[in-house]
């Protein structure tokens, strides 16, 4: 239980510890990859079902430097909104993410009324995926292309790497 807890402090430390140059890095890279997939021109057919994990059939994975990334451009909209709009999106950390019985509640919780409510932040799977048949042609590629350039971040700027399901990780920075 102590070591349990030794390993969350440790990658809290790591995760605070991130140079604002790597999460700038990882900005251009977002912006080249919505660039890449826009051109594609897939389709959103569902309306965020996709969000709802249990009940599409898929998890959303996430590794250190998106989730240090997640944590900073959410806290910095909710600071820079005005109070209302903040009201609006009602989250922050830390965030409700378990049902009665412990278990997590189905899925994102950054999602409302069918919408994202932090897509300036969302990370690399959340950008790539879409249910739209065409895009299972590319998708799978270009994951593993932008994924492996979210690996060589990690070894640029020396982040220890860790590829953790979304709410697993968003559980971690409750923990602050
Ligand atoms: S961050 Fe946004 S796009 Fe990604 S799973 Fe959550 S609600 Fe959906």
């Amino acid at each position: 239980m102590m070591n349990a807890q030794r390993n969350f402090d440790s990658f809290l430390q790591a995760i605070h510890a991130i140079p604002m140059q790597a999460l700038e890095k990882l900005a251009e890279l977002y912006e080249q990859l919505d660039h890449d997939i826009a051109q594609r021109k897939p389709i959103c057919n569902t309306s965020g079902r996709c969000c709802k994990f249990e009940a599409w059939g898929h998890r959303l994975y996430v590794s250190t430097l998106e989730l240090a990334a997640f944590q900073h451009i959410t806290e910095v909209e909710t600071k820079a909104k005005p109070f209302t709009d903040a009201l609006r999106s009602g989250i922050t950390f830390p965030l409700p993410l378990y049902m009665e019985h412990g278990e997590f509640s189905p899925g994102c919780p950054w999602q409302m009324d069918g919408l994202c409510t932090a897509r300036a932040a969302r990370p690399l799977g959340c950008r790539i995926y879409f249910c739209d048949t065409t895009a299972e042609s590319w998708q799978q590629e270009r994951y593993e292309h932008y994924h492996q350039k979210i690996v060589a971040l990690h070894e640029e700027f020396q982040i220890p790497y860790r590829y953790m399901e979304w709410r697993q990780a968003l559980a971690l920075l409750n923990q602050q």
